[in-house]
């Protein structure tokens, strides 16, 4: 089986996506469209801040413009939703990304829903969670799509497979879970309350671990030959798989970092540029 073992490349999958797009923006350009994506930060934790920067001069490399909004951590939520609807009202906008968390004292739901449908690209709405839910969204959220994509980059068959989701945010392990679900996986969605969590992941063809918790799936749990994909992003760079016991049984797996991460920019990049042919069809 080591022969065939797959370390599932997002850096790889990642620049696929991204050169189908240097056309695409061009052709905007000349146009005399910049594709233009909005980043709101709310406060100063640093994993949020570099979150930030990587997406934002990840959009600069490729010739997207970008526009950071940084707002102060004592921040109302009606003064957050000012700014997103100023967001939603420019024009030269077509994207805009919340930085998720915000303070607690944030209201976060409403400022999602703060976001227009048509900006929403990063599928955060309850709206764009109810499209992707029927197939049909514009813009999945983007960590939810990449995981896909690397499915699909790579071949791997969904269809009829056993598909184990470990978390249930609606960000990331909800929207995923229906993405395969409509993709014809059998789903089975895993919360901090499931028993028997080790035997339910047991039997999975597919893991998505989405969990938050640093090399939380162990090895033993992995059934030989299943298809491991980590969302997790710990401190330290560590996901939510325990990556050295889970190669071994896994046929494929993707690594952190150079996993997940990269494709989840990559949609967002892939979003912002079709918000912005979007844009130019309405007007
Ligand atoms: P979240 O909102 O904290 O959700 C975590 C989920 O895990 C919850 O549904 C929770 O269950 C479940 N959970 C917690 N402990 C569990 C346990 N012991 N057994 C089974 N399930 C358990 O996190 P998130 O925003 O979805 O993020 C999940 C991970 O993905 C994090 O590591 C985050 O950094 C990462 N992430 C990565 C990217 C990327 O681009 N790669 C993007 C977004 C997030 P309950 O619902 O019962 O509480």
């Amino acid at each position: 089986m080591s022969s065939e073992k797959l370390i599932l490349d997002g850096t790889r999958v990642a620049k696929s996506i991204k050169e189908t797009l240097v056309e695409r923006i061009d052709h905007l350009t000349a146009r005399g469209i910049l594709p233009c994506l909005a980043t709101i930060l709310v406060g100063d934790d640093p994993s949020s801040e570099t979150y930030v920067r990587m997406k934002s001069s990840s959009c600069k490399r490729l010739g997207i413009d970008s526009r950071r909004i940084h707002l102060n951590k004592a921040i109302t939520t009606e003064e957050l939703i000012a700014a997103i609807q100023q967001l939603n009202a420019d024009p030269q906008i077509h994207g805009i990304l919340l930085q998720h968390p915000v303070p607690p004292h944030i209201d976060e739901r409403a400022a999602f829903e703060a976001i227009q449908i048509d900006k929403d690209v990063d599928g955060v709405t309850m709206q764009g969670f109810a499209q992707n839910a029927f197939g049909t969204a514009n813009f999945p959220s983007c960590t939810p799509a990449a995981i896909l994509a690397i499915l699909d980059y790579y071949q791997l068959p969904i269809e009829g497979k056993h598909a184990v989701i470990v978390g249930r945010s609606p960000i990331l392990g909800k929207p995923v879970s229906l993405m395969l679900l409509n993709r014809n996986a059998t789903v089975t969605i895993c919360h901090s309350k499931t028993n028997n969590l080790p035997q339910i992941i047991g039997l999975a063809d597919i893991v998505v671990a989405a969990v938050g918790k640093p090399s939380f799936i162990q090895g033993a749990w992995i059934k030989e030959g299943a298809i491991v994909l980590d969302a997790g992003y710990n401190a330290g760079n560590i996901g939510d798989v325990d990556y050295k016991a889970c190669y071994i049984k896994a046929s494929a797996i993707t690594p952190v970092p150079a996993g997940i991460g990269p494709v989840t920019i990559a949609m967002l990049l892939k979003h912002t540029v079709f918000a912005a042919e979007k844009s130019k069809m309405l007007t």
